[in-house]
């Protein structure tokens, strides 16, 4: 018989589109849950953690901004998992250093050093990214192995707060060789229902197509993967046995043709997707071009991305962590009917 051993796991960055899937999960699973959040006072951020099945009782929020000096020290006591998944998330901002690469890197640093001085931790799963394994996929099939190491300040600076931060974290262990083990988790583009009200950067990407924001069909490749099978691979990291090092999370990969087109054939039809194709090589040398004009952080990543051939290897991920993905059409149907019960896209017309 198996006998199940409730853990207490520290969350940072609660509130996040990955992370409340997650916590409903350990919650769901009868786990104690300590999360950080940036602030406890906004109730209206909080509520969809306070409603989850289990929170009443099982789970307390702390409050930890990335940026602040011991930002996480005293807060994991008690705890003996913790799932690093607070980073943040925007293709565009105003000082890529500031905004972006200093929380990422800080914060993996300082929650690391907090493990450290805390006894009973076993294992720590740090949420990273695809981000940290390619910015320009070339057409090879990626795998565990791959490290971007082309993203800069001014190309594509989320990917490179994402590859800084998990490279810290290696370097955090080879230094310090703590008595708990980092496993980081490198999910793909994460879209799905969301169990709050805000906009994540992923689900956007469905929300730009069905509202119109993309002015034709272009050649654009995403790997995809479910959030509830992305929150999956987390609770499963937590204790698998033989689970070490990288894992590419993603269920396949779909052209934006493709996705179009299923939005298209299953009731989407009515709403504001491309028509025009310039997923083509002319159409594609055109929006290369006419990506000049967008704002910085989508023009790289158009420039980096157009036309490119995107695979990745998920075998690790399904071996180790015994992981069965939804397929992708689900996920994106799914993402699509919550953009529209959030009011988040609109019918043409
Ligand atoms: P969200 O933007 O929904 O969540 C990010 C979380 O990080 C939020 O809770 C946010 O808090 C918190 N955060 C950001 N900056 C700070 C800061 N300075 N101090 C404290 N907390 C901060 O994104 P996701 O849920 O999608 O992302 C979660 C993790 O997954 C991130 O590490 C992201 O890089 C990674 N990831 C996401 C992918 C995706 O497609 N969604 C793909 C691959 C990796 P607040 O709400 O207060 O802003």
């Amino acid at each position: 018989m198996i006998t199940f051993v409730p853990h207490s796991i520290f969350v940072s960055g609660a509130t996040g589109f990955i992370a409340t899937h997650t916590i409903a999960q350990l919650l769901a699973a009868g786990h104690r849950v300590r999360g950080s959040v940036r602030s406890t006072r906004n109730a209206e951020v909080l509520a969809p953690l306070r409603v989850l099945p289990g929170a009443d009782d099982r789970l307390d929020l702390v409050e930890a901004d990335l940026l602040a000096p011991d930002a996480f020290a005293g807060h994991l006591e008690g705890c003996d998992v913790v799932l690093h998944m607070a980073s943040p998330y925007a293709l565009d901002v105003k000082d890529p250093q500031r905004d972006l690469v200093d929380p990422a890197v800080t914060g993996t640093t300082s929650l690391l050093t907090a493990c450290l001085n805390t006894p009973g931790i076993r294992r720590v799963v740090l949420t990273s990214s695809m981000a940290a394994v390619t910015d320009e996929p070339d057409g090879r099939m990626l795998t565990e192995a791959d490290w971007n190491t082309h993203s800069a300040l001014t190309r594509n600076p989320y990917y490179l707060s994402k590859v800084r931060a998990e490279r810290a974290a290696w370097a955090f262990i080879d230094t310090h060789r703590p008595s708990w083990d980092l496993i980081a988790i490198n999910p793909f583009l994460v879209i799905g229902p969301s169990l709050t009200r805000a906009l994540n950067t992923s689900n956007k990407v469905v929300a730009d197509l069905l509202n119109g924001a993309y002015p034709a069909i272009l050649a654009l490749t995403w790997g995809v993967v479910d959030v509830r099978d992305v929150a999956d691979a987390h609770v499963r990291a937590m204790d698998a046995p033989g689970a070490a090092g990288r894992y590419l999370c993603l269920a396949g990969t779909m052209t934006a043709r493709e996705m179009v087109a299923l939005l298209r054939s299953r009731g989407y039809d009515g709403y504001r997707l491309p028509r025009l194709g310039l997923d083509g090589p002319v159409g594609t040398a055109l929006v290369r071009l006419a990506a000049y004009a967008q704002a910085p952080g989508i023009r790289q990543y158009l420039r980096t991305n157009l036309g490119r051939s995107l695979k990745a290897d998920n075998t690790k991920i399904r071996r180790d962590l015994d992981i069965a993905f939804r397929p992708i059409e689900q996920t994106v149907l799914d993402a699509a009917a919550d953009l529209v019960t959030w009011g988040h896209v609109r019918r043409n017309g």
